[in-house]
């Protein structure tokens, strides 16, 4: 179980990093759905894949490797593993830090095959604004006057991001702008929720930000930021909905369910 960091994991799941489980590809199989998988080539070597009707992030199964790689954070239930390293580190933001004491390296375990991610050109900051894309840069936004940025631990951040955890940016509407692509943005709500929404691009399944206009507000996933967002995160919420596989090592404050108004 590995969480990775770099730059395609980074836009695809919306999240800070994404973590996964390595298995035997001859261990695993699809119970259903397997027709609304959609796959998209992020690079020479790869394809990714999400399901096209909530932008889940689903396995990559590479068949010469002999592996199933699976997002923990789809997962039900404890697999009883944890987390063994971080990959890809040379690709974090600039104002992403690692606080656990796990092994990092640069890119891709020696054990792996080493090597380098697929780097993307960087933007410039600009001055009071952040900018953000998708994994195919189709869609691009960009914003000002972030109000408010939590870690989220919640089962829908999580399955909604396929990662530990959702880390998010909420963003006024009239602060926040699309500058291409916005038409190629889907959105899916639970049945059952009231506000959850996940949006993602519809060419590459990368995450894209939720504009959730009767609340005057959007969601932007810190994942698909290009520059600083300019904030921190100011706590980590619903811990008590954490992962059983991952440990908060942060020193945000954390709350079981919402943060006090
Ligand atoms: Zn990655
Ligand atoms: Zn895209
Ligand atoms: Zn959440």
């Amino acid at each position: 179980m590995m969480h990775c960091h770099c730059s395609m994991c980074r836009k695809q799941h919306g999240a800070p990093f994404a973590t996964f489980v390595a298995a035997a590809l001859s261990g695993f199989r699809w119970l259903g759905g397997e027709d609304a998988v959609a796959g998209y080539a992020s690079s020479e070597q790869g394809v990714r894949s999400h399901c096209r009707h909530c932008g889940s992030v689903t396995p990559m199964l590479l068949p010469q490797a002999g592996l199933a790689l699976v997002p923990a954070g789809n997962l039900d239930g404890d697999l009883g593993l944890k987390p063994q390293a971080h990959m890809f580190v040379g690709s974090m933001p600039k104002w992403y830090t690692i606080t656990d004491s796990l092994p990092q390296h640069a890119g891709m375990p020696p054990e792996f095959g080493g090597g380098l991610g697929v780097e993307r050109p960087a933007v410039a900051q600009r001055e009071g604004v952040a900018d953000g894309s998708c994994l195919c840069g189709a869609v691009a936004f960009e914003f000002r006057a972030p109000q408010r940025m939590y870690q989220c631990h919640c089962s829908r951040c999580r399955r909604a991001r396929s990662a530990a955890h959702g880390q998010n940016v909420f963003v006024k509407l009239d602060d926040f702008a699309f500058t291409r692509g916005e038409e190629l943005v889907t959105q899916y709500k639970p049945p059952e929720a009231q506000r959850f929404t996940q949006a993602f691009c519809t060419r590459c399944g990368g995450k894209a930000p939720s504009v959730q206009r009767a609340r005057g507000v959007v969601v932007v996933p810190a994942g698909t930021l290009d520059t600083d967002p300019m904030m921190r995160p100011m706590a980590n919420i619903f811990v008590a909905s954490k992962a059983p596989w991952f440990e908060i090592t942060d020193a945000y404050p954390q709350y079981a369910e919402l943060p006090p108004p």
